[in-house]
């Protein structure tokens, strides 16, 4: 229940106005920076309203957005490094979003807000018109033979049962099973339903525009001592940090240790909007010195214990497309994610110019002053190149290229001339009735953020065209 949002960073980004205003470009009506912004106000509940711009947010909403209530040093060090570094402390959900700050997350008292935990649980058993079958699998979207989806298929407990609709199906399995799901009820490439003897119902690019943002994990920053929050597990759970988030609800096991620190930079001079971000994961940096391959293989303990840092930079703006194909007619088997990271070489210069700014930071007072510095240690497929140049973070890049968890596009949206969209601008997939996708599959381009707020906001949309387009039959 609650999907990624479950397991996720909880970092809640929206992205930049120009993304939005991109997709209205494009041939979507309704989906400009002005459009989508009381979208996103809606759902929104920040806890820290007070503090905040209200032309940008909102605090009525059922979802719960704040700062964590613990920020530890190595957090603040980089907020502060990424500050001398020449980013102006920003709200990046607000009116400018190059800056750096600590993160605006979906968490409540220190703990995790899902879309479960926001929009499901306050209402499930309390409304008539919504029942939540859990672990059942949808395998077929069933339509008849004019084009009318009525239903679907599933599975639960190994027995196969339908549901049927009385107006409209809404499909929201995310960016690898919505496509997979259209694919396997014959609305797909044509030519790829064939090859796999699947009846082709409706002839659309699904599968196709998927991408993501990019990024590596090679440079390590080792904490010093004073600075490291590394702790045994004895430590932790028998200390005062355990006791303080049961029964405070704050301490270092109330945050995301480095994961607060969130900054994004316009790495060329001319450029009008960000096209890099850093986010960061944690490591043990003496085991990655041991084992030089990829720093975030390293077991570890929680986000809040750790000694070194592995800031993660993300290509905002990837050029590059990948495609998702199903491997079989089976619904029970993976689909095919050709990723295709990099397939547009430009793709790794907004990495390489970030991988500079990011090296700068060493020279800062924030680092110095703590004793924080990169590890040099070249990873065993770069080891040739020397360390820090941008041919080494090329090599890197390429050869620890990394997701970010943020597949986009393989249900598209786009108008009736984009012969890439799968999705009309009010989400309907085209050439067949009572069918919406729903999720993070529709976005015709990945916003500069991350994807959990963006989608929240589609959904939002997504439930405004339902009413209207149902409205009489709900009075
Ligand atoms: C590890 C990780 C970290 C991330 N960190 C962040 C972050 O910090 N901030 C951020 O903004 N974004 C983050 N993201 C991305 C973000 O969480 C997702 O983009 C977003 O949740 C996508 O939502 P969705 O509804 O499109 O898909 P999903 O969240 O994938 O939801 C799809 C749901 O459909 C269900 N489903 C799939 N197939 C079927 C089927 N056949 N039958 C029935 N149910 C099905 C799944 O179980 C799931 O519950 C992260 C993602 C991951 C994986």
């Amino acid at each position: 229940m609650g999907g990624s949002s479950s397991i996720n960073s909880m970092s809640y980004i929206r992205g930049n106005r120009a993304d939005y205003d991109g997709w209205a470009a494009l041939g979507n009506p309704g989906w400009s920076y002005e459009e989508v912004l009381p979208f996103f106000k809606k759902s929104e509940r920040n806890l820290d309203y007070g503090g905040m711009d209200r032309t940008y947010h909102g605090a009525d909403g059922e979802l719960s957005i704040s700062r964590y209530p613990y920020i530890d040093d190595p957090a603040i060090m980089l907020t502060e490094a990424f500050n001398e570094g020449g980013l102006p402390l920003v709200d990046y959900n607000g009116a400018q979003q190059v800056g750096t700050n600590q993160a605006q997350s979906t968490v409540e008292n220190g703990m995790r807000v899902s879309t479960n935990n926001a929009f499901i649980q306050p209402i499930r058993y309390r409304r008539k018109n919504l029942t939540v079958k859990p672990n059942s699998e949808v395998i077929k979207i069933l339509i008849d033979e004019d084009k009318n989806a009525y239903g679907v298929q599933f599975i639960r407990n190994g027995k196969i049962y339908k549901a049927h609709a009385r107006k409209e199906v809404i499909i929201s399995a995310g960016s690898l099973n919505s496509p997979k799901l259209l694919m396997l009820s014959g609305i797909g490439p044509s030519d790829h339903l064939h090859n796999l003897h699947i009846d082709l119902v409706q002839d659309l690019a699904v599968g196709e525009n998927l991408h993501d943002h990019p990024t590596f994990n090679g440079y390590v920053i080792a904490l010093s001592n004073r600075t490291a929050t590394l702790a045994s597990q004895r430590q932790i759970l028998g200390t005062v940090q355990a006791f303080k988030y049961d029964e405070i609800k704050n301490g270092p096991l109330s945050a995301n240790g480095p994961v607060n620190s969130i900054s994004f930079l316009k790495s060329e001079p001319h450029l009008k909007e960000p096209d890099v971000k850093f986010q960061m994961d944690i490591t043990i940096w003496e085991e990655f010195v041991k084992e030089p391959t990829i720093a975030d293989s390293i077991p570890i303990l929680p986000n809040a214990f750790y000694n070194g840092i592995i800031p993660r930079t993300e290509n905002l703006v990837p050029k590059s497309r990948g495609k998702l194909l199903l491997n079989s007619s089976n619904p029970y088997g993976n689909p095919r994610v050709h990723a295709n990271y990099f397939g547009d070489l430009e793709d790794l210069l907004p990495l390489v110019r970030g991988a500079r700014f990011l090296l700068s930071l060493e020279n800062t007072h924030a680092f110095r002053s703590r004793g924080a510095y990169f590890v040099r240690q070249s990873l065993d497929a770069c080891k040739h190149l020397k360390w820090g140049s941008d041919d080494y973070t090329i090599c890197v890049a390429q050869s620890y290229t990394s997701s970010t968890y943020h597949p986009v596009g393989t249900c598209k949206m786009g108008p009736e001339t984009d012969r890439k969209a799968v999705v009309d601008p009010r989400l309907r997939v085209y050439g067949i009735n009572g069918l919406r996708v729903i999720d993070a599959s529709i976005m015709p381009i990945i916003p500069r953020g991350n994807t959990n707020a963006p989608t929240i906001m589609i959904a939002e949309k997504g439930a405004a065209f339902v009413l209207e387009d149902w409205h009489r039959s709900f009075l």
